[in-house]
């Protein structure tokens, strides 16, 4: 018995790891049994990265690893193998796409969760990661390792359905009916985004899957698939499998941190917030909705808590966000004592006028108490979250 991990066959242009995967698992020979597969998203500013950034991996239990380990060698060559060296341009990214490099790995014993904890929050290499007891191909190992090495903390599930090859051309069909019925099942998550009422479990472009439905449990996940499947208004499938992925974990954010903010920058079109702070520079997109608008209201002088991702630039990409201090506010005119309008000068030493009932007033200016758009910690909107964020509901679950 031992450990497998696969990773890097797909690129943009078409594939997809999950499928190939599969099709590995249904070639084993009957006296092997298969574990729950897991897929695992790494970092998602790795540079070798592939769509999606996730990788593949299973315990296999048999009584013969010299015979499996046969088995995967002729699997390699015959099929994972080709697979390499293909790509395509990205009409989405300016990242230089690299060319795909299969890589799998076998392990006799489970390496230990520090590879994978790595892999998940920056970038590795080969060099650093554990030794496998056989290893096959390329790049792809990194990611395959540390699927491996994952160790099955704070799991969700995901179903992962694959198209009839001859529908990749055609749009996807799946019964919306039944979408609606299982986002009503307690341990169904994302599968809907609640702003938009559209369906998050479809992937957008081209890909050999029909849809992916995630899950707080194995049964969960397997049923909602199972009913959408079952539908004769959803397509005909290749087939599904579920997975235990770390997904919604929140692996990839290390501690929060503590900032203090010397200066804001945000784009006039665009409405990114650039943070100059005295922890270093962040920045909160404006996809990130919720902490973004409150980031964009943050003055010099306030402390923030936030968790993020550093990228390949030093920059915090701000996640989640809470607002520790405020500093003072520009005063403002204090309000009408009739009326309560905010009171407006009349020019240099002519004193204060109400707009509306037009008492007058003595020149004056008051503190305003600082009101920020949200209290306590913010997320992004459900669609703009990454696949790895950790729902702010969940933080005081185990
Ligand atoms: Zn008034």
């Amino acid at each position: 018995m031992g450990w497998l991990g696969l990773d890097d066959t797909d690129h943009l242009g078409g594939g997809c790891t999950t499928e190939v995967f599969d099709s590995l698992l249904r070639s084993l020979p009957s006296w092997v049994e298969v574990g729950v597969p897991r897929l695992v998203r790494l970092w998602p500013f790795a540079q070798k990265r592939t769509r999606g950034n996730a990788a593949l991996g299973v315990e296999l239990r048999c009584d013969d690893d010299s015979n499996l380990i046969d088995h995967l060698d002729v699997y390699w060559r015959e099929y994972i193998e080709p697979l390499g060296g293909f790509q395509s341009p990205s009409t989405i990214s300016s990242r230089v796409q690299v060319q795909s490099s299969p890589g799998m790995v076998w392990f006799s014993n489970r390496p230990d969760e520090r590879y994978y904890l790595d892999a998940v929050r920056k970038e590795v290499t080969l060099g650093d990661a554990p030794v496998p007891t056989k290893s096959w191909g390329g790049a792809g190992q990194i990611g395959a390792i540390a699927a491996v090495s994952w160790p099955l903390h704070r799991v969700t599930y995901e179903a992962i359905a694959w198209r009839k090859h001859e529908r990749y051309s055609m749009s996807r069909q799946i019964d919306s009916n039944v979408i609606d019925a299982i986002d009503g099942w307690p341990e169904i998550v994302f599968s809907r985004d609640p702003r938009k009422g559209t369906s998050l479990i479809a992937p957008r472009g081209q890909s050999p899957v029909l849809f992916g439905v995630r899950a707080r449990t194995y049964d969960g996940a397997e049923e909602a698939a199972s009913l959408l499947i079952a539908s004769e208004h959803t397509e005909e499938v290749e087939g599904f499998r579920v997975f235990a992925t770390n997904q919604a974990s929140g692996d990839h954010l290390g501690d929060s941190i503590h900032a203090k903010l010397l200066g804001l920058e945000v784009h006039p079109k665009r409405k990114h917030a650039r943070l100059d702070t005295d922890a270093g520079p962040m920045v909160a997109f404006f996809e990130g909705g919720p902490v973004n608008q409150l980031a964009r209201w943050l003055v010099a002088g306030d402390t923030i808590e936030v968790r993020g991702l550093l990228d390949t630039d030093g920059v915090l990409h701000i996640e989640q966000m809470q607002v520790i201090s405020f500093a003072p506010r520009r005063k403002q005119r204090p309000l009408c004592e009739d009326c309560s309008q905010r009171l407006k000068s009349m020019g240099a030493k002519q004193g204060l006028r109400c707009p509306s009932c037009r008492r007058r007033f003595e020149d004056d200016w008051v503190e305003i108490t600082p009101s920020p758009p949200f209290n306590g910690w913010v997320e992004p909107s459900v669609d703009a979250r990454r696949h790895l964020a950790r729902p702010l509901a969940w933080d005081d679950e185990k």
